[in-house]
């Protein structure tokens, strides 16, 4: 059996749901009994595009019949394609770095902000700040990054210069002669999904530059049009010196980006990546970001935001008594929910009736679908978590 088999050869880090999907279309999962799913959580915010896409997996297949992967040592048609695309349409003179995950991509920020602390001479600036609640990666130094103590219990020692902020406000007062770099999210994803404060947003990223202090922002799950924009950063009107990029992009095939305005920081050999910016995955960055720049362009990505907003809302004062508020932007939104012990009640409920949603922090119900979701899609989902709420009493 599936469920024996995963439990004895995996390594139990996930609380797995033992559901097998075999078939997608769209925002919709079918399971190996060919029950459907409403999907509001696209792996996480990765796919982007919907399951089964026919341009993403139809290109997907021409290029693994031609070249799947060769390595950095060559040029990569696709790759510089994909780095032009994002430079030009997120309007950031930019250059890009090819990685293949969010984690890798953070990694590659904090490395571009060390190697930029480097070359300003002593004293050697190697300090950055990070929020609470943030979340940045799983590896060693993309965890210390993340501002979850609980997250540091084991694996330590873990490298030095990680400064947590309580908050936006608290940064500038945190910020020393050995600070180098500050890492935000605009939207917190893991945090809560709590938006940043636009002005106070724009004071910081102003302070900042004043000091000489890079901005990096971790558009990991803001980024490839979840919150409207190509990234929020777009949205919040700033320029952050180093963004780094992944889920949304490969609508499913592993990638991570790091783009920084400060072109020349690497010299050859500083950074690599074996996988990094392979044809496979800089293929689907291309596909994808074609489909949705079409969307963007057409309006049809802000009017199903529009769609998704309004049902949210409603569905938000049908049920106050247990709803405290809707946060949130784009398609990247959540209930927070009056205690945590019907926050699991709610998933719980939900995957019952058969629609997918996710946690975030610790009392927020999260959405964040594929960005082409249909109004019939949202409507059937919205219809079933009525039911898993009608449960709960
Ligand atoms: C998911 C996420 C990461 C980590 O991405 P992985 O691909 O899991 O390594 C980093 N930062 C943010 C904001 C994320 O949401």
């Amino acid at each position: 059996m599936l469920e024996n088999m995963d439990k004895k050869y995996v390594l139990h880090s996930y609380a797995r749901n033992y559901i097998n999907f075999i078939y997608g279309k769209n925002a919709t999962l079918y399971d190996e009994n060919k029950k459907d799913y409403i999907d509001f959580t696209a792996g996480i915010g990765v796919v982007s595009v919907g399951h089964g896409n026919e341009k993403l997996s139809s290109a997907l297949c021409e290029q693994a019949k031609n070249i799947i992967h060769i390595s950095n040592i060559f040029v990569i048609e696709p790759q510089a394609k994909l780095a032009k695309k994002l430079v030009e349409l997120s309007g950031y003179d930019m250059r890009c770095f090819f990685a293949n995950s969010g984690a890798e991509a953070t990694e590659g920020a904090i490395k571009i902000a060390r190697k930029y602390g480097e070359e300003g001479g002593e004293p050697k600036r190697y300090k950055i700040i990070t929020l609470k609640h943030s979340f940045h990666g799983r590896t060693i130094t993309s965890l210390k990054a993340t501002g979850q103590e609980k997250m540091h219990n084991f694996f330590g020692p873990y490298p030095d210069g990680f400064v947590y902020a309580n908050d936006i406000d608290e940064v500038e007062k945190l910020c020393d002669h050995k600070t180098v770099a500050v890492m935000i999210e605009l939207v917190q994803g893991e945090g809560g999904v709590e938006p940043q404060n636009k002005q106070k947003v724009q004071v910081l990223a102003k302070i900042l530059k004043e000091k000489d202090i890079l901005l990096i922002v971790d558009e990991v799950q803001t980024g490839i049009y979840r919150t409207g924009e190509l990234f929020a950063s777009n949205l919040y009107g700033i320029k952050p010196d180093i963004i780094a990029v992944a889920k949304g992009l490969g609508g499913g095939v592993p990638v991570g980006v790091v783009m920084t305005r400060l072109k020349d920081i690497f010299s050859y050999g500083d950074h690599g990546s074996t996988f990094g910016g392979n044809y496979l995955s800089t293929i689907a960055g291309n596909v994808v970001l074609e489909i949705l720049t079409k969307m963007k362009n057409n309006g049809l990505l802000d009017e199903t935001m529009l769609y998704f907003s309004d049902k949210l809302e409603h569905f938000a004062l049908i049920h106050k008594n247990i709803i405290n508020k809707t946060v949130g932007l784009g398609l990247m939104r959540g209930f927070r929910i009056n205690n945590a012990e019907n926050l699991s009640k709610i998933i719980a409920k939900a995957l019952e009736h058969r629609v997918l949603v996710l946690k975030a922090g610790r009392n927020t119900l999260r959405f964040l679908p594929p960005l082409t979701i249909t109004k019939e899609e949202i409507d059937i989902g919205f219809e079933r978590l009525e039911d898993a709420f009608k449960d709960l009493n």
